[in-house]
């Protein structure tokens, strides 16, 4: 039996993609370094469709039809160019290599150009949903070329996971376009994480309530327009209680968050872009200062405002108010990340359609949620959108949550509990906002110390200031 597609890479995604594919009614070539995850798969769920077990690379590549089509599921990085070195020499012209790994989309640009040299399709994609998105169903983000996605798209949007029958998987563009979207995803997902946990922090530390209390809280905004796997694992996450001392869960693990490295490409590439996707950044920043225990070690006895917890009827509406700065500093993330998105296709010459990012995003993957069916809608509504912030629909909402938000800033302030997420969303906001930044004075003093000049309001030009004359006269240079 042929295969129409291979998977090479068994561990948990590589696995889980391959049953997946089979269950859909493919027939799946599979392969891995060491032969034993392919004969475990085939042992454990070999009844759940058609497999073909393969030992070596040749036989691997004998046992697909052509054009060959082979999923590289392997540890991103070093492995991935080792396994591509290892295949590529036994594929022919137009075969094409599906890499679903979390790689580097610079890397993905360098790996497509090389192999289109050598006549072969490499289609960097983007796979969110971890394990059980892998299994039943994640969301799907393809890049390479328009001609693999004719013959890929429609097994790949097979095994996607679709909201109200649209499938989680369009083509996003050519060479790094989708694994440059999945690393944006990743972005988000840190940005959301942390404003979820600031929430957390607020109602545990301003209000005084128990992990189960707000396990609660959660459960009720995720009824909202919060709805989202990430609000709803974390509801899961508040409420568990440690089995060995009867603690809640969440007090017994180490605050140190750790991190793989797809947020900080995202804040690194922001850098690059110039796109100010502060949200991420803080979140980045917030698992790596959590990190530093030495650091927080030294600190811990720093003074502090008095923290009592709000009591009487401030605390009546303080949970309300953070349910309003939560979805507005969400709505600033997603804005953000979605322009560095855009700040990515501009500079890389790919055609992204943010609306269609949107839309693969509302199903399958780590930051599903009903908002993105608001964000899918806003660019319907104008694809050139600037910033959702300016949508109808969000610029509303953000309106009505704005005082909430500002006091919630402002209580964590009074209190001293960190909200870098909150805080600097709502700076963000404003400053966007603003009719006049002081970037003006920063061009002065630019000018003062380096003549790197400045431009005026009320004329064309470019001049600078004699600082060190008497007069401090201008001229145009
Ligand atoms: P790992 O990242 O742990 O990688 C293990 C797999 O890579 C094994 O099949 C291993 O083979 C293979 N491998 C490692 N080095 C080499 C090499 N030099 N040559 C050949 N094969 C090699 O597996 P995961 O399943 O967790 O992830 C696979 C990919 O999917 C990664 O790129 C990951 O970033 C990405 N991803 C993971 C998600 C997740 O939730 N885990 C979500 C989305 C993407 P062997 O068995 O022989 O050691």
């Amino acid at each position: 039996d042929q295969a129409n597609i291979g998977v090479t890479g068994l561990a948990v995604m590589g696995r889980n993609l391959a049953r997946n594919l089979a269950r859909h009614g493919h027939t799946v070539a599979l392969h891995n370094r060491h032969q034993q995850r392919t004969d475990d798969l085939v042992a454990q769920f070999g009844d759940e469709g058609t497999f073909v077990p393969t030992g070596s690379a040749a036989e691997f590549v004998a046992a697909l039809e052509r054009p060959r089509k082979l999923i590289v599921m392997v540890k991103a990085g070093g492995p991935t160019d080792a396994v591509i070195e290892e295949f590529a020499p036994l594929l022919e012209d137009g075969d094409m290599i599906v890499d679903g790994g979390n790689a580097h989309f610079a890397d993905t640009r360098r790996r497509e150009k090389a192999l289109r040299e050598r006549g072969l399709h490499f289609v960097g994609t983007g796979v969110s949903g971890g394990e059980e998105g892998a299994l039943h169903g994640p969301s799907i983000m393809p890049g390479g070329s328009r001609e693999a996605y004719a013959s890929l798209g429609p097994i790949l949007t097979d095994i996607a996971a679709d909201v109200d029958g649209t499938p989680c998987c369009t083509h996003i563009g050519p060479d790094g376009a989708g694994h440059f979207v999945k690393m944006v995803h990743n972005g988000i997902e840190y940005a959301d994480m942390q404003l979820i946990a600031e929430a957390y922090d607020l109602l545990r530390h301003a209000l005084g309530l128990e992990p189960a209390q707000i396990a609660d809280i959660f459960r009720d905004w995720n009824t909202g327009r919060l709805d989202s796997y990430l609000i709803e694992i974390t509801a899961q996450v508040l409420g568990h209680v440690d089995a060995a001392t009867g603690r809640p869960f969440v007090d017994v693990v180490v605050d140190q968050a750790e991190q793989k490295g797809t947020g900080r490409w995202t804040v690194q590439t922001a850098l690059e872009l110039g796109v100010p996707t502060t949200g991420i950044a803080e979140a980045v920043f917030a698992r790596s200062l959590s990190g530093g225990a030495a650091l927080r070690e030294a600190a811990r006895g720093l003074p502090g405002p008095a923290r009592a917890p709000i009591t009487g009827a401030a605390a009546e509406t303080l949970a309300a108010d953070i349910e309003q700065a939560l979805y507005a500093s969400k709505v600033v993330a997603y804005a953000q990340g979605f322009n560095e998105i855009q700040a990515g296709a501009a500079e890389y010459d790919w055609p992204i359609d943010l609306g269609a990012v949107a839309t693969i995003w509302r199903g399958g993957c780590i930051i599903r949620a009903a908002f993105l069916d608001d964000i899918r809608a806003a660019y319907a509504n104008d694809p050139a959108l600037p910033t959702l912030l300016t949508d109808g629909g969000f610029a509303e909402a953000v309106r009505d949550a704005q005082d909430s938000w500002r006091s919630v800033v402002a209580t964590a302030a009074r209190l001293g509990i960190p909200a870098p997420g909150f805080s600097s969303a709502l700076s963000y906001y404003d400053a966007l906002r603003a009719q006049r930044l002081p970037a003006a004075l920063v061009q002065g003093q630019r000018d003062y110390f380096g003549a790197h000049t400045y431009q005026r309001v009320d004329r064309p030009g470019t001049f600078h200031t004699e600082w060190a004359t008497r007069d401090a006269a201008e001229h145009e240079v």
